[in-house]
């Protein structure tokens, strides 16, 4: 397997002197099997010179490959317009992008390409050009074996696992931690909170993992909630979930190289300080990395991944899911139906603990949002008493917890022993709200 990196910075280009060994162009990282099967990670501003170089590389009938997109915000889509196959007569492509929301990913994209912001649309396309939406599951782009997993950001965002030729490769950017705490964990630390965990069943045992690491510790807590990781996070990854080399990525637009250069002596410390030391790089735009072939299985397969359901969805629209929201406050009440109810949730509340069991026993919905304090019955008691329903429906059920101040260590402990699923802190921002609720939605469909 062979990784290029076209663009390595995060949330807007920034070219200039102060940029140049790392780059200025935003995520786009090329990967080729050993077969020839060629993905691209990413279409930011770096999509733009991948595309020329691959039409000036090979005939246009050879053209083809697989653009894996990990959400839509700018930084990742901005190249796409402007990616040069697309405009060459018999190429393929197949576009992957997270999916399952009120609009297909295909609208998404060419809503981009509209005529108010750019000159030519999707129709214009002389390739053929297929679209996907995705969720969390697996799937196959030729040999290549995909596996994808939710991130946490404010827009739905998936990370992507790929396996060939017996290397392994992941790439996780857009990610905030679930929980930053303890701030003083010891290097490689396990994670307090569930989903940090099975974040690092999905690094488990990589050759390369490319992981987001915009931010350190200190710029911590003013970036919470903006969806990134702090570098020391992304070094604690590594070493627990045994990697063998982090490639630190989407740098911050304000990083110089001579700043991006302390960010990676500041990881490759902490990763020395480790019970296993994970080599550790930051990305540069132009440098390329090989990946020997192995022949045997990779070092540590994660078991979930073998259960997974596929990531392909299917083209209809998915049903109107119903949540339930257990808030006494009409003004939290208000901002979350805002946020949710556009994205196509039918929303039901209740305003106390007694009556929350009554309402999930009759609607039996397909996620519970639910406050700690709320009259009646506190939030984990509600939560001990769903999780001991003779409905097995109800015992699944994603509950994700509405806490007022970010839940210390003990208290999220407590809160997932009594069968929470998942926190939002309060105040909640609706975009994270929106794609933490839409994931835990979507990882509940049935097989397709
Ligand atoms: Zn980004
Ligand atoms: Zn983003």
């Amino acid at each position: 397997m062979r990784i290029r990196f076209w663009g390595t910075r995060g949330s807007i280009p920034r070219p200039g002197p102060e940029t140049v060994r790392y780059g200025g162009n935003t995520s786009c990282v090329e990967v080729r099997s050993d077969d020839g099967t060629r993905i691209l990670l990413d279409v930011g501003t770096g999509a733009h010179e991948l595309g020329i170089a691959l039409r000036d590389e090979a005939a246009a009938e050879r053209l083809g490959g697989h653009l894996l997109i990990g959400h839509t915000h700018w930084d990742h889509i901005q190249g796409f317009p402007f990616f040069a196959p697309f405009f060459e007569r018999g190429g393929q492509w197949d576009v992957y992008a997270p999916g399952g929301r009120t609009q297909h990913i295909e609208d998404t994209l060419a809503g981009q390409m509209s005529y108010d912001y750019h000159p030519v649309t999707v129709d214009s396309f002389d390739a053929a050009v297929r679209f996907h939406d995705l969720r969390e599951g697996r799937f196959e782009c030729g040999r290549v074996r995909v596996s994808t997993r939710y991130l946490n950001h404010p827009a739905l965002t998936l990370g992507y696992r790929l396996e060939a030729d017996g290397a392994v490769l992941v790439y996780a950017t857009d990610h905030e931690p679930h929980s930053i705490l303890p701030l003083d964990a010891a290097p490689g630390a396990e994670p307090v909170h569930y989903e940090d965990r099975r974040h690092l069943e999905f690094l488990a045992g990589a050759d390369v993992v490319i992981h987001d690491a915009q931010f350190t510790l200190g710029d911590f807590p003013a970036k919470l909630g903006w969806g990134h990781t702090p570098v020391e996070r992304a070094v604690d990854y590594a070493i627990a979930a045994r990697v063998g080399q982090l490639v630190l990525f989407h740098h911050d637009p304000l990083r110089t190289d001579a700043e991006v250069d302390a960010l990676l002596e500041l990881a490759r410390e902490r990763a020395a300080r480790g019970d296993f030391v994970p080599d550790v790089r930051a990305a540069a735009e132009g440098e390329t990395l090989e990946l020997p072939r192995r022949e045997a299985a990779p070092r540590r397969e994660p078991a979930a991944v073998e259960r997974v359901p596929s990531a392909l969805l299917p083209k209809e629209p998915p049903r109107a899911s119903t949540v339930l929201l257990v808030e006494d406050d009409p003004d939290m009440t208000a901002v979350l139906r805002g946020a949710l109810e556009p994205e196509g949730v039918r929303l039901i509340h209740a305003g106390d603990g007694e009556s929350a069991l009554a309402v999930a026993r009759r609607d039996r919905p397909s996620l519970v949002l639910l406050d700690l304090k709320i009259p009646m019955l506190d939030g984990l008691e509600v939560c001990r008493r769903i999780r001991g329903e003779g409905d097995a429906r109800l015992r699944r059920v994603p509950i994700l917890i509405l806490t007022g101040n970010r839940p210390d260590e003990r208290g999220m402990l407590e809160a997932f022993r009594a069968g929470a699923t998942d926190f939002l802190t309060k105040p909640v921002k609706p975009t994270l709200v929106r794609s933490r609720v839409r994931g835990w939605l979507l990882r509940r469909l049935p097989e397709a």
